[in-house]
């Protein structure tokens, strides 16, 4: 049993090098807890929530 403890701190891991541009930012989902995730950063991947706050 693996714990999600990298999506528990909102890493996640998108299934390779492939994501979709949704004209703001890059798009994947997590291989791991298969939530929708958005690029944050190189190599960063936050959950991708339906609102469009970007505080942080
Ligand atoms: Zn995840």
């Amino acid at each position: 049993m693996v714990k999600l403890l990298f999506c528990l701190f909102n890493r996640h891991t998108p299934p390779g090098r492939r994501a979709d541009w949704d004209g703001h930012s890059f798009v994947s989902r997590c291989a791991r807890c298969r939530s929708p995730i958005r690029r944050a950063g190189k190599g960063r991947w936050r959950k991708d929530t339906a609102d469009a706050g970007d505080a942080g």
